[in-house]
Parts: structure tokens; C-alpha cells; sequence
């Protein structure tokens, strides 16, 4: 059933990874990813997860993840999911339990549990069947299309959660039963019992810092070791979920801390967290792992602080930074006013300047395209701005097209329209070309991602019709257009533009 490929594979990653957590218990759940194993050893929050579990008595996990090969190309099917740990295929432990990140990895959830044969509407399972259980950051804006799939939802911070959750599970009796205790636990979304979605939960500061379990080679952030210096974020910008009134705000977890976490043997760091660059104490730290010796990595860097924190892009530079990345946000001043950002002219330049003199490669900057009300003038000025840039310090851009999230103030605003993305794109690649590198990601699955941040449980459910259907734009555009459309849900459809 496995293929010798994937056998090979997993047999090699094992043997390259350092801190995996020997145990058997009597109940053991598959720790899913519905993305391949390189992008979920590289989530904190899946690591947190794995750690919990395997903390906890008379419990243990083993991970899988969605098929390396059928990331790229939607129409490959993928193989048969097993357990890393024990090659054993998902469907036949009693919980599958997922960290989805973001709405276009329900894809790959639906995928996972295609190629388990299990079947993927949650109506259609039954006690022959795992019990499916989501979370993960998804569940901070909108986890409703997953409510037509998952049997359960864990909505926000799930440290300690997660464990309560797998006892629930763990108690046996019918699935029912464990249905019935799972509604009990806060902050646990079951399709069945509730109907509307509880708050985010939020853990106890105590256990803060997250960190890694396990490091490896394979991944996106190569041997790393990913700790996490904050959590949630005391900023506002009007379109983020991790904004000061979603999160409660943001909770720094104290330098000495954060650096005897640090194993004496992690030669390469990540400092993770929605807003790292605004731990009081971040130079120190960076400048402590610096004399260690470590390369350092850090998630997030506000142009602001950047620019007016003493000593920090030096510090970059001490611990291996040859590209100084942060975010320009929105593409002109008056668009970026209306996102709430902090950000200013002089801060992008002033990076800028410190980029050069600290003898970095490049300054790299992320944009959003199709905010609310954004114009070509917008787009213009974007143009003039960034062009000045790249005058001081080669420069990239990263451009993301705007898409609304449930939870933040500008959840009701428009998605701006496939045309209308590209048009801004081709607009800011004609005026930059020769000058600026400018990557950007797609338009359609924008839209796409668009439509499942808005949708509910039809709109998941569509998933499974468009990833049958082969899982191209094409596909999705087809299920998402079947969707009977009522008054409540006014979703503009891909060739909508305003
Ligand atoms: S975009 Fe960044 S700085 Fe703004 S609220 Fe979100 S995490 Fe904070």
C-alpha cells in the first residue's frame, strides 16, 4: 500500500532528525499536516502540539503529512497516508487531529482523508471511522468550511487545550459519547451540538515559550530551532487576526527565558511571533545568540522599529541577515493610513540606508495590492517610492493581493477582483521592470482564499467537489459558482470586478 518511495523517504527523514520523542502509549492519535513534511516541521504551533501530547500521560502521536508530490500539481493524487512513526496508515488510529494554517490547506486535509479513504463529509463517517479534529491558525479568523467536514473544531490557542481534547476522545464509548464531551470543553467547535463558534481561546502565560521538539534538515528553515519571543501582538492594522483586540494583546515572554530555552547545540534560530520585532529586549537577544555563535532568524520586522530601534539591523547583520526583510504594507501613504499601519515613508528608507551601510545584499519589502479603494494613483506612487529605493539598496518586492479575514475590521470590504489585481500588477511590473524585482502570488487562489475566509460550510464543502474535479482555479471557480446563493451569502464570483 506504501510505495517504496515514500518508504525511503520517511525512513531518511527520521534518520536525519534530532529531538524526536520516543513513546508508546496505550492511546496514540496521528498528528496531521495537510501540507508536506518540510512546511509542517516548520510550524511552531504543530511542534507545540506534538510536545503536548507527547508530555501527556497514557497519550502519544505520530505525525503525518500530506504527500510531497501532489503539493505542486493539484491533479496528482496523493499516496496513501501513514504515520512517520510507525508507518501505519491514519485511518487506522482512533483521532486524526489537524493543524491547518491557512484556507487553502483544507485542500489538503480533504486530500489526506481522500487518500485514507475515509470520507471527507463529515456525515458520511461513522464508528468505523477516526474522529476528525481541526485547529491550528485557521481558527483564529473563520474555520467554517471545515465545519461540514471535521467532527470537531479547536478554535485559537490549543497548548494545553489539544490535550483535554484527545482525553475526551480517549474515554471511549461511542462516538457520541465523545462528541457530547468534546462540545463540553471550551472554546471546542462541534458541528453537531453548536451553531455558532465560540471565542478564541487563549492559553495561560505560564506556559509560554512555544518551541520546537524536533529539528531537521528538511525543511523550509533547515535545522532550526523555532522558539517563540511573544505571542499575539499589541499593534491594530485593520485587516490582521492577531491584532491587539483578537488576541488580547501581546504577551512577551521574558529574555532570560527565551535564551536558557535555547539548547547550547541549536546553531541556527528563529524567533517566532506575530510581532517579534517589538519585544522590548529584542537587540539583546539577538546579540546574545550572536556571541554564541548562532545564525539567527526572526518572523516578523516592523519597518518602524527597525529604524528606530538602536543597534538592531547591526545586530541582523552580526547573526548572518544578508537580506533585510520587512513590510511596506499597503501601496501608497493614504492606503496605508486606512490600513492603520505605522509605517512611514522615512522608516522604509531609513531601512534602507541601514540595509546598505550594514553590508547586506537586498532590502525586501511586502505589499499588499487591492486594498479597499485603492486606485492606479495608489499604485503610482508605489511606483515613485519604491523606485527611489532601489536608488539606496537593490530591492524586492513580495506582493500579496488583499484578501478580507473574519475578525478584523475590514472583514465586510471586497475582494477587489481577479482583473483588477492584475491590472495593479501589470501596472507596478511595467513600472518597475529593470529596476526592482517583483514577485507576487497569485490572483486566482486569492480569490479562492477569498471566498473560503467569507464562506461557511457550503463553501467547504465545495472543496471536496473541486479537488474530486481535480483541484485546478477552474474547478473551484465551478463549485464555488454551484453554490445556491442566498441573501446572506454574497460572495463575488471570480469574474466579478469592480
Ligand atoms: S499585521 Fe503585524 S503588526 Fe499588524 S496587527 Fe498583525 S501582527 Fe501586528
Amino acid at each position: 500500500m506504501v510505495s517504496v518511495a515514500l518508504k525511503e523517504r520517511i525512513r531518511h527523514r527520521l534518520a536525519d532528525e534530532v529531538g524526536r520523542i520516543q513513546k508508546q502509549a496505550p492511546f496514540t492519535v496521528a498528528l496531521c499536516y495537510p501540507s508536506p513534511y518540510s512546511a509542517g516541521m516548520s510550524s511552531l504551533g504543530y511542534q507545540r502540539i506534538y510536545r503536548a501530547l507527547m508530555d501527556a500521560p497514557g497519550i502519544a502521536c505520530e505525525r503525518a503529512f500530506l504527500d510531497d508530490e501532489c503539493e505542486s500539481d493539484a491533479a496528482i493524487a496523493a499516496e496513501h497516508p501513514v504515520t512517520y512513526e510507525s508507518m501505519r496508515p491514519i485511518e487506522h488510529l482512533p483521532v486524526l487531529a489537524f493543524s491547518v494554517a491557512y484556507e487553502l490547506e483544507i485542500a489538503g486535509l480533504v486530500r489526506m482523508l481522500n487518500a485514507a479513504n475515509i470520507p471527507a463529509r463529515r456525515r458520511e463517517r461513522d464508528e468505523r471511522h477516526p474522529l476528525v479534529i481541526a485547529g491550528g491558525p485557521l481558527t483564529f479568523s473563520n474555520p467554517m468550511p471545515l465545519a461540514g467536514i471535521v467532527d470537531a473544531i479547536v478554535v485559537g490557542e490549543a497548548d494545553a487545550r489539544a490535550v483535554l481534547v484527545i482525553r475526551a476522545a480517549e474515554e471511549g464509548g461511542t462516538r457520541a459519547d465523545q462528541l457530547d464531551r468534546l462540545a463540553k470543553i471550551p472554546h471546542v467547535f462541534v458541528p453537531t451540538h453548536h451553531r455558532e463558534l465560540p471565542t478564541v481561546g487563549a492559553e495561560d502565560d505560564a506556559i509560554l515559550p512555544a518551541h520546537s521538539a524536533i529539528r531537521t534538515p528538511h525543511t523550509v528553515l533547515s535545522n532550526m530551532f523555532l522558539i517563540e519571543t511573544e505571542r499575539g501582538c499589541s499593534r491594530g492594522c485593520s485587516y490582521c487576526v492577531m491584532r491587539r483586540s483578537t488576541n488580547g494583546g501581546m504577551r512577551i515572554v521574558p529574555a532570560e527565558r527565551v535564551l536558557e530555552t535555547i539548547p547550547a547545540d541549536a546553531h541556527r534560530v528563529g524567533l517566532v511571533g506575530a510581532a517579534v520585532s517589538d519585544h522590548p529586549k529584542i537587540v539583546s537577544i539577538v546579540n546574545a545568540l550572536a556571541d554564541r555563535g548562532c545564525e539567527v532568524g526572526l518572523s516578523s520586522l516592523r519597518p518602524d522599529r527597525l529604524a528606530n530601534t538602536e543597534g538592531f539591523v547591526a545586530a541582523l547583520a552580526r547573526v548572518g541577515y544578508r537580506t533585510l526583510t520587512t513590510a511596506m504594507d499597503g501601496s501608497s501613504e493614504r492606503v496605508r493610513e486606512t490600513l492603520d499601519r505605522r509605517a512611514r515613508p522615512k522608516h522604509l528608507l531609513e531601512c534602507a540606508a541601514l540595509a546598505k551601510r550594514h553590508g547586506m545584499d537586498r532590502l525586501k519589502l511586502y505589499l499588499m495590492i487591492g486594498t479597499p479603494g485603492e486606485t492606479d494613483a495608489d499604485v503610482d506612487e508605489c511606483i515613485a517610492f519604491t523606485a527611489e529605493i532601489s536608488r539606496i539598496v537593490p530591492l524586492a518586492l513580495g506582493i500579496a493581493p488583499f484578501c478580507p479575514k473574519r475578525n478584523t475590521p475590514l472583514d465586510a470590504a471586497p475582494f477587489a477582483g481577479i482583473r483588477a489585481v492584475e491590472h495593479s500588477l501589470d501596472r507596478l511590473r511595467k513600472g518597475l521592470r529593470g529596476r526592482v524585482d517583483v514577485r507576487a502570488t497569485s490572483a486566482r487562489w486569492a480569490w479562492v482564499e477569498y471566498v473560503l475566509a467569507q464562506g461557511g460550510e457550503a463553501e467547504g464543502l465545495a472543496i471536496l467537489t473541486a479537488v474530486t474535479e481535480g483541484g485546478s482555479f477552474r474547478a473551484y471557480e465551478r463549485a464555488f459558482a454551484a453554490i445556491e446563493r442566498t441573501p446572506r451569502r454574497k460572495l463575488s464570483l471570480a469574474t466579478d470586478s469592480p
